[in-house]
């Protein structure tokens, strides 16, 4: 099977699909790795890496996808790079299902099956491909290092011949897979952490990362929905968690919010008046800001200061950290292609549990080289 994989083109998008050591593996495996010319370059990846892994490296674009029967991506390859794809060829990567319709519309007339890794079921089994969690575990560890970057203060408690430092208070908003990170590396950092999340599950995990979790009378067990991910709160609910969250605020230095509602905007958990009793130099690092914000002020890509509260609204963290966001976005991929191409060709049918879920556009498989 030929895999081809091209120069990413949206915007600071400096990480690969593959990288050289998954080249290797894959190659190794039988299959064909086709790379546009300088794919690698973002993320410190050079050609030479991907020559020695055995792939074939190209100047163009055309010439990377003759032939191919699978295009991997990280963001949503350009439409042009669809048309010029083999009939019945397999594209994967984040193709932004929720806004995708025009996209796959382009897709159709050329027989094409795309795999969302978006939509990768949140199972054991698939645990090994889900590269949102790692992406998220990028992001999380990237937060806190944004944050600590724009305190006034230092993170950890110093002891030193010119006095003692207390150690920063960070709070973290939604103990998922970036919270839990963020808990993590803030922790690392010498720093006192706390953290809420709706769904009480994670309290025990928050608390085993060193962390308090502030109590809120919300987090009970109907908070949590489907797949283990949150619901969206009822207005009691919602107004319990401003209540906890918005007393435990004026104590803080760094507050890191990733709280998300799968296909909703994102809960409203820090308001503007909060924000007005937080302390003068503190930070807000809104890592929801791209389904609108945990907090109104936020805004994409933008630092924003709000009574001396500064208010950051990162886009795309895990391509800041582009050389192990794209490793572990690689070996995901590796992961997904290995359980995918059985004898030599993919195998798409609409009841399998990991790739069923995922084609949001389903052609004719490419036939076996
Ligand atoms: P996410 O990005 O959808 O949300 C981040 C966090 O925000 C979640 O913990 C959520 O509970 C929290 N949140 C939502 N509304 C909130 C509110 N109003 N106040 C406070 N917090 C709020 O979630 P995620 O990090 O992608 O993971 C969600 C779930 O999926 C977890 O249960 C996780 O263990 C599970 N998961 C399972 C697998 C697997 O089994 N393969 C992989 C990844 C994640």
């Amino acid at each position: 099977m030929r895999i081809a994989v091209l120069r990413e083109t949206a915007p600071h998008e400096n990480r690969v699909a593959l990288v050289p050591l998954t080249v290797q593996r894959l190659v190794k495996a039988g299959h064909e790795v086709a790379i546009q010319s300088g794919a690698g370059e973002g993320s410190f990846y050079p050609d030479a890496d991907y020559t020695a892994a055995g792939a074939s490296v190209l100047p163009d674009s055309t010439a990377v996808l003759a032939g191919a029967g699978i295009l991997v991506a990280v963001q949503r390859p350009a439409s042009a790079a669809l048309q010029e794809l083999p009939v019945g060829a397999v594209v994967i990567g984040l193709l932004q299902p929720a806004s995708a319709a025009e996209y796959l519309a382009a897709a159709a007339p050329r027989g094409l099956t795309l795999l969302a890794m978006e939509l990768v079921p949140r199972t054991t089994r698939a645990q090994a491909m889900d590269v949102l969690s790692s992406q998220a575990t990028v992001a999380g560890y990237a937060a806190v290092l944004l944050g600590a970057a724009r305190l006034s203060r230092l993170l950890p408690m110093l002891t030193t011949a010119a006095g003692t430092i207390p150690p920063a208070k960070v709070f973290v908003v939604g103990a998922g897979v970036a919270g839990l990170q963020a808990i993590a590396s803030a922790r690392r950092l010498g720093a006192v952490v706390s953290a809420f999340d709706v769904r009480p599950a994670v309290r025990e995990e928050v608390q085993s990362l060193g962390a308090t979790f502030v109590e809120a009378a919300a987090a009970t067990a109907a908070a949590e929905g489907a797949g283990g991910y949150a619901r969206q709160l009822g207005e009691e609910q919602q107004k319990n968690v401003l209540l906890a969250i918005g007393k435990h605020l004026p104590e803080m230095d760094l507050v890191i919010t990733t709280a998300q509602i799968p296909g909703k905007p994102a809960p409203r958990l820090i308001t503007e008046a909060m924000v007005a009793t937080m302390k003068p130099g503190s930070v807000i690092v809104d890592l929801a800001v791209e389904s609108g914000g945990n907090c109104p002020l936020s805004r994409l890509d933008q630092a924003v200061v709000a009574n001396r509260v500064t208010i950051l609204g990162p886009v795309n963290l895990p391509a800041t950290i582009p050389q192990h966001a794209s490793l572990m976005y690689s070996r995901n991929l590796q992961n997904l292609l290995e359980y995918l191409i059985k004898d030599g060709r993919p195998n798409l049918a609409p009841d399998d549990p990991i790739t069923g879920p995922m084609a949001v556009a389903r052609g004719s498989a490419p036939a076996a080289p």
